[in-house]
């Protein structure tokens, strides 16, 4: 099975919320032209013969506009049908209309928004009135049909309100996904809102625990995948898996990056869609060989893990970018990563240990009738959805 290919467009690195911790927003940043999606197409069909995911992000990416959107979905869906694309946005939603909205449930986008828990806990990181915008935004697309998901940033702060913001997205029937607030490279205070890796790791073994405590009350994204990746010995989402020469962004002016999270870094351009690169001239670049170059560190580095194979030394861009550029380690949530992929191991173990079939040999003949879900019990769900 060939590897999934995954196109993130970035229209602008503009963005009209303020969020504190916030990494990525160019006030300065152009928007990109429509002829730019024009040109993305032209360089996949020369590139690519197997399915395409495409995710707008930013910046902001409703900063594009209704027009952008009724313009450039059918340009990727049709042009390259062959490819059978698929979409999705990242947006904090305030931009949303029922025209955006139309559009997007024509072409079955489904929407990632951010949101940090209870009003109270997200202003005060995320900005007055980001909480009521995001909202309003939420109740467009749910008028129009849309599925919406909502990335939960933890902060060093929000950290200790844990239970707080798990009770606030129970709740409310709100599916999270967990996000761990990273140095912001661009502020005065890159460390002041990071989430340190053994806080996040404590916030993992937490949510996991939730996530069996208030079985099928509360969906906990990343904790599903976590499972998802022990149990099949498989990365299933990009951070546990090689995303290099599988992953590229395209930024408003139509440069690639290896991912979103360089756009505007112009050390990590690796070439121009005008230009139909391939994947192999992408990856000869400075920054294709950079991200190579990762892969092999991580064989080396993490030879002796017991979760290399699903882990991978988790996201490059953690691991490089805070680093000047260097490769000096892996993803500094390492310690996160290996705590809950232990805990979850060794749940599993268990689990596997206490079946009916290890009853059929004589095993676990104590067993107790009726078992709280457990592991197994988080990935069939997921395997239904
Ligand atoms: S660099 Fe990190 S965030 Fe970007 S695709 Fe790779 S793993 Fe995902
Ligand atoms: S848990 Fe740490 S040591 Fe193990 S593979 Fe992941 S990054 Fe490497």
């Amino acid at each position: 099975m060939k590897t999934p290919f995954h196109v993130m467009l970035i229209p602008t690195l503009g963005c009209p919320s303020r969020c504190r911790y916030c990494w990525s927003s160019d006030v300065n940043s152009p928007r990109m032209d429509i002829d730019t999606i024009g040109d993305v197409v032209e360089w996949l069909k020369g590139l690519r013969d197997n399915q395409v995911t495409f995710t707008f992000h930013g910046g902001e990416p409703l900063l594009a506009g209704a027009d952008f959107y009724r313009k450039a979905l059918p340009m990727l869906s049709e042009g390259l049908s062959f490819l059978d694309p698929a979409f999705a946005i990242q947006t904090n939603l305030w931009l949303m209309t029922p025209e955006v909205a139309e559009v997007f449930a024509q072409y079955n986008v489904p929407v990632g928004s951010s949101i940090d828990g209870p009003k109270e806990i997200n202003d005060l990181q995320r900005g007055e009135g980001y909480f009521d915008k995001t909202l309003d935004g939420y109740r467009i697309a749910k008028e129009h049909g849309l599925d919406v998901r909502f990335i939960c940033t933890f902060t060093s702060e929000s950290v200790e309100k844990k239970e707080e913001i798990v009770r606030f997205f129970m709740e409310n029937g709100l599916t999270l996904k967990l996000h761990p607030a990273l140095p912001s490279l661009r502020g005065s205070e890159p460390e002041k809102y990071a989430l340190a890796p053994e806080k996040f790791g404590e916030l993992l073994v937490y949510l996991l625990d939730m996530s069996l405590e208030h079985f099928g009350e509360i969906e906990i994204m990343n904790i599903n995948d976590l499972c998802r990746c022990v149990f099949t010995r498989h990365g299933n989402v990009c951070t546990f898996a090689d995303c290099m020469g599988s992953t590229f962004a395209v930024g408003p002016d139509g440069s690639i990056y290896p991912c979103y999270r360089f756009v505007g870094m112009p050390e990590y351009v690796m070439g121009h869609v005008r230009e139909r690169p391939s994947v192999e001239e992408l990856m000869s670049s400075g920054a294709g060989r950079k991200m190579l170059a990762f892969k092999e560190y991580v064989d080396q580095n993490c030879a002796e893990c017991r979760h290399i194979k699903y882990c991978r030394g988790g996201c490059p861009y953690n691991a490089i970018a805070p680093a000047d550029g260097e490769i000096r380690g892996v993803d500094p949530h390492c310690p996160a990563y290996s705590r809950i992929f232990d805990e979850i191991t060794e749940r599993l173990d268990a689990e596997m240990f206490d079946s009916p079939q290890m009853d059929m040999y004589g095993f676990g003949s104590k067993r107790k009738k009726k078992q709280k879900p457990g592991i197994m019990s988080l990935i069939q769900d997921m395997a239904f959805k």
